[in-house]
């Protein structure tokens, strides 16, 4: 894992002095999805901050205990996968950072759940202000496949527009990040390019806005195949898993 790493840092590096970005301002979240909890470990002993489950039932079982990474900050676990209105509360609770979320309902709902649940890190509701911030992002279909989940490319915007109605207090425990999307699954890098050009572009008219998007500054956008083009076009969190675990077997599901 650790030559992985350091051939995946130099794609990153790369990729950032091309397009003329500072490697700060892109976060690599390892995506261990169908990796076994050892394989967690390993990946925080080489200085993972940010680790990427698809599943809620997969994320708990890995991230539900605290960790502590290198740079002594507590591990972050971000939810990628789509969740099941049914599931938005275990993954609340598990998460820091929901990726996927596509409706206004789920919105609501999580802003009922986080406001109920003890702050991250401490152990009790109102122990640490009160109710829990989780940061969220809506998912894109920008790559108009119909087997992906995400909001319709053609109703981002109004959907963004609809929340921007609400009004700026509407969601006090959640903070509405930005956006995310998979790119085209073509193997062929480039063809992304256009549709994460599309997420820049709706994220940076959003920020714009202040308000209900004052802190609309992420676009989770990359992964193994394409995360050089996604840098180029603005990402701010690369998903990587292959790259640094490996294939995945999905014969064998942790859960
Ligand atoms: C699995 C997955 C990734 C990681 O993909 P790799 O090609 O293995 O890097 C990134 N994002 C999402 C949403 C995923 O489901």
């Amino acid at each position: 894992m650790r030559e992985h790493l350091a051939a995946l840092e130099a794609r990153i590096t790369e990729a950032c002095k091309i397009a003329g970005r500072s490697r700060d301002a892109v976060k690599l979240v390892w995506v261990s999805k169908f990796h076994p909890a050892e394989a967690v470990e390993n990946a925080i002993a080489l200085g993972a901050t940010d680790f990427g489950e698809n599943r809620v039932q997969e994320a708990e079982l890995k991230f539900s205990t605290p960790r502590t990474a290198l740079d002594g900050s507590r591990v972050r676990c971000h939810v990628i996968g789509p969740v099941q209105s049914n599931k938005l509360k275990k993954a609340a609770i598990v998460a820091d950072c929901i990726h996927s979320i596509a409706s206004i309902e789920a919105v609501e709902k999580l802003e009922k759940v986080c406001a109920a649940l003890p702050a991250a890190g401490s152990a009790a509701v109102g122990e640490n202000g009160s109710g829990k911030i989780l940061d969220i992002l809506f998912q894109v279909n920008a790559g108009e496949e119909e087997t992906k989940s995400g909001l319709d490319v053609h109703e981002a915007e109004a959907f963004l527009e609809s929340l921007e109605t609400r009004g700026e207090n509407a969601f006090p425990h959640l903070r509405i990040r930005g956006l995310m999307t998979i790119g085209k699954n073509t193997g062929v890098a480039e063809d992304s390019r256009e549709c994460f050009a599309f997420l820049r572009n709706l994220q940076r008219k959003f920020l714009a806005k202040g308000g209900v998007f004052a802190n609309f500054d992420q676009l989770s956008m990359g992964m193994t195949g394409d995360l050089e083009v996604a840098i180029e076009e603005g990402s701010t969190m690369i998903r990587v898993g292959t790259a640094l675990f490996g294939e995945r077997d999905y014969s064998k599901p942790t859960v």
